[in-house]
């Protein structure tokens, strides 16, 4: 299954280590073929090189559409070299056998990311670089084919390891990613349309991506695993740039999300907030005079769950906070943007992962979700539902006062960020309790209590956290148990989306029990 590598075809948009492989392969006796601009820069460094216009007779045209689309390529990388025909077929031809295929393809993720205009973002659809790397991919029995320049340097070791030739496992394997590659590149294409023509349902989409990090494991240390990106430019913890610490693991990047999607409902404009998540669920959440005084609120929410914790801020980072953050271990801080003194202040804690992103992402940012099921994929809308004041029925006797107006928008905000089913205390700004992902709301509204308990105490405080509180429920209550069960811990106002078969019976009991309670009329369900 060995077969020798005697003629290449070299044709990269990405020129990065093309000479100096296009060198090794010479020196190796390869002969080079290549494609106008590559030719260009491998003819400058030396090296000798025929151009795919003089094998095919035919000048690149159409600018550059019609390049390497002929009998001449496809003939040479499809070609079965062991069957009769195909050989006589060359023959009859002159058609000379391409033993590796070097390609990576226009650039038109990055095009896209780079804000380009639809005629622009058309123009980068690579059409013979994907045509080619399927023929080779199909071909792999007699070809190789390489797409991504990390390979440049295995190849080569493959090729001095076997005297020049390569083995068929190692073509195979070029070969699945290959279509890996082209399958990704046709999903972002389709995607990149799919938005521009907003074609907003899940429908007719490919969920795909370009392989980014391959992570040290998964969930659990016995779970491998990787992270893909789809190309898109949003802010966030796939394109942030890291600026120190340890590789970001499986769950630092789901918790990294989670938190920074979360503090980002927070508007700047409207103040300093700072979101502290464990295993994807907020622990702690406020707003703040200043970004360390929301620092101090959130870790005050549950200092005990805030340890190794992912934190979020809704604004750059400045020196002052990130000492405070220094406080308690911490896995990362990601913000928008920090101050060169922050900086210094965590270069003195090695395993702290700072992510820095140039903005913070946007909430109203449609997009899709995914969830793998056995067999298959759930695909979504993802949740970018917003109520405000306006769209707020206050359906008991009482009214929320402004303050308790605040709270209650407030713990909304948080509990669409909560694992259902959420329940979620909020006071001057903060949160005070987080019930998350139990199975019955009641449950929620208990676990939250006893969290606003056990910090009062831990705080030196006589009442619980939770009295005097807003409480969210991030669906409707079906009983008026787990309202009550708020009640009883110290809320003093409910928002929920009603649309129970009991409404009424859980208003009379809020009525009853005093409290203030408004409907959004939309449910923020997350699992
Ligand atoms: P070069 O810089 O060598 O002029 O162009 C290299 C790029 O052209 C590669 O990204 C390759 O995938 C692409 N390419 C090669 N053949 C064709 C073709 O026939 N049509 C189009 N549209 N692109 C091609």
């Amino acid at each position: 299954d060995l077969h020798p590598v005697r003629r290449a075809l070299l044709s990269v948009s990405d020129k990065t280590g093309l000479t100096d492989l296009g060198r090794a392969l010479a020196d190796r006796g390869v002969e080079l073929l290549s494609t106008g601009g590559t030719a260009r820069a491998l003819r400058e460094a030396g090296l000798e090189v025929r151009d795919v216009a003089e094998v095919t007779g035919f000048p690149e045209m159409m600018d550059g559409r019609v390049k390497t689309l002929h009998p001449m390529v496809h003939g040479g990388l499809l070609a079965l070299r062991d069957d009769d025909g195909h050989v006589a077929a060359m023959e009859t031809h002159g058609i000379g056998a391409i033993d590796l295929l070097v390609v990576n393809l226009y650039p038109f993720e990055e095009t896209v990311a780079k804000g380009a205009d639809y005629d622009t973002c058309v123009e980068n659809i690579d059409i013979g670089g994907p045509a080619m790397i399927r023929a080779a991919a199909k071909n792999h029995a007699f070809v190789n084919v390489v797409v991504d320049i990390e390979d440049y340097a295995p190849l080569l070791a493959e090729l001095d390891a076997r005297d020049g030739a390569t083995t068929y496992a190692f073509r195979q394997t070029l070969a699945q990613t290959a279509y890996a590659r082209t399958a990704a590149y046709d999903a972002a294409v389709s995607n990149w349309m799919a938005e521009a023509l907003s074609l907003a349902a899940p429908r007719r989409r490919t969920v795909a991506g370009t392989l980014s990090q391959t992570l040290r494991y998964g969930e659990n240390p016995h779970q491998g695993a990787a992270f893909y990106v789809d190309g898109s430019a949003r802010p966030g913890v796939a394109t942030a740039r890291q600026v120190q610490g340890k590789a970001l693991s499986y769950n630092n990047i789901n918790d990294t999300d989670a938190a920074f999607e979360l503090v980002s409902e927070f508007a700047p404009g409207d103040g300093p907030a700072v979101a502290i998540i464990k295993h994807a669920n907020p622990c702690g959440v406020a707003r703040g005079e200043t970004l360390t005084e929301a620092y101090k609120k959130a870790f005050d929410c549950d200092r005990t769950s805030a340890f190794g914790g992912i934190v979020a801020l809704n604004m750059p980072l400045e020196a002052d906070t990130a000492r405070e953050i220094t406080g308690i271990f911490t896995e990362v801080v990601i913000a928008p943007g920090a101050s060169e003194s922050a900086i210094e202040t965590f270069a003195a804690k090695k395993n702290l992962r700072l992510l820095l992103t140039d903005a913070l992402p946007d909430p109203r940012d449609a997009g899709l979700t995914t969830r793998q099921v056995s067999g298959g994929m759930l695909v979504q809308d993802k949740d970018v539902g917003h109520r405000g004041l306006d769209d707020l029925k206050v359906v008991t006797r009482k009214a929320p006062t402004d303050d308790q107006m605040r709270d209650l928008l407030f713990a909304w905000k948080v509990a669409k960020h909560v694992k259902s089913n959420a329940i979620v205390y909020v006071r001057d700004g903060q949160t005070v309790g987080v019930g998350a992902g139990q199975m019955s709301r009641l449950d929620s509204a208990t676990i939250a209590g006893v969290k606003a308990q056990r910090m009062a105490e831990v705080l030196d405080l006589p009442d619980s956290l939770a009295k005097g509180s807003a409480v969210a429920s991030d669906a409707f209550f079906p009983f008026p148990d787990g309202l009550l069960e708020a009640a009883a811990n110290g809320a003093t106002c409910v928002i929920q989306p009603g649309g129970s078969m009991r409404d009424d019976e859980v208003i009379a009991a809020a009525d009853e029990a005093g409290l203030a309670m408004v409907f959004t009329g939309m449910r923020h369900f997350r699992h």
